[in-house]
């Protein structure tokens, strides 16, 4: 065989392997796709964010996130069978460095509504924080509040954040080891000027789905790290321990979400969410009622709940 002959033998096995790897891709992407929207879709109907009418304000930051959020909302919107309206709004918050011009190209290029809002909250917290100490606090007490007031000067009826089901299981963490208290982040809440409903319609949704998604939409990226700050040392960590307990369990992660939306409170100590004080045997037989003596339960795995878990 000549040279040339191999040269294009061995080019044709190249093409064919190229190939198969694109038709392979392409079916992964369709089906992330498929269940990106599905489980989006799923939030939004068991929460009941989105209603009839609603105008959607969602927070865009120019990371992953909340790229794809505004992404999924857009398709869904289209073949939702209700009507509301999405507005993106991002808050440039002066940082140095941030490329201005990267979300409304962007913004733009795909059609939707937006607003940016202008504010210097970057300079505010640089002169309020003592050096060394961390920002993110003041820096998020500051957004908040122009975003909320944002969202009544725009009329949106409800406010869309990018949290998906790490940060929520992160944050019930957190709450846990740090502040001693079972508290999450809910998919749906009044916010506390008591004007707003905020939603979280990739509650269900896994970080690493998003990430896949973002790389595929090739979103353009604006980095987190601007502002100069680190992420928070301990969502760092025990984002990091969930991540290994995941690898190690598969599994762990997505039952520990699903608890979220299980709890038995009368198995819990919260005297608030259970009457224990005022609780009396009733005398009447209970085939689905505890069994107190039962030294077993403790030590056997329990068996899955009967939820949704959203693939
Ligand atoms: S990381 Fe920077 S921009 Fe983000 S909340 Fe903290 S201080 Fe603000």
């Amino acid at each position: 065989m000549s040279d040339d002959t191999l040269a294009t033998a061995e080019s044709g096995v190249d093409t064919a392997a190229e190939t198969a790897a694109e038709k392979k891709h392409a079916h992964e992407m369709n089906k992330l796709s498929k269940r990106l929207h599905r489980q989006v879709g799923q939030a939004i109907g068991d929460f009941n964010m989105i209603e009839d009418g609603d105008k959607v304000m969602v927070c865009l930051s120019g990371g992953k996130d909340s790229y794809s959020l505004l992404d999924i909302l857009i398709n869904l919107k289209q073949r939702a069978p209700i009507k509301f309206d999405i507005v993106a709004v991002n808050l440039d918050q002066k940082q140095p460095g941030f490329p201005a011009e990267v979300l409304p190209t962007y913004l733009k290029s795909i059609g939707v509504d937006f607003h940016i809002e202008t504010q210097d909250t970057y300079s505010i917290v640089k002169r309020l924080v003592p050096e060394g100490k961390t920002t993110c606090s003041l820096c998020s007490r500051l957004r908040r509040g122009i975003l909320y007031r944002v969202a009544g000067e725009l009329g949106a009826t409800k406010i869309a954040l990018g949290h998906h089901r790490d940060d929520i299981v992160t944050t019930l963490m957190l709450n846990m080891f740090f502040g001693s208290r079972m508290k999450g982040m809910p998919p749906k809440l009044v916010s506390d000027d008591g004007k707003n409903v905020v939603i979280r319609p990739l509650a269900y949704v896994r970080e690493s789905d998003l990430a896949a998604w973002a790389e595929h939409r090739q979103f353009p990226i604006i980095p987190c790290n601007l502002c100069g700050s680190q992420e928070n040392l301990q969502r760092a960590t025990v984002k990091a321990m969930l991540q290994d307990w995941d690898k190690k369990f598969p599994g762990r992660v997505d039952n520990m979400f699903t608890a979220m939306g299980n709890i038995v409170t009368s198995h819990m100590m919260d005297r608030n969410l259970f009457p224990f004080q005022t609780i009396k045997a009733t005398g009447v037989p209970d085939a689905n009622g505890d069994i107190a003596f039962d030294e077993d339960e403790s030590c056997e795995t329990p068996k899955p709940a009967t939820i949704q878990i959203v693939r």
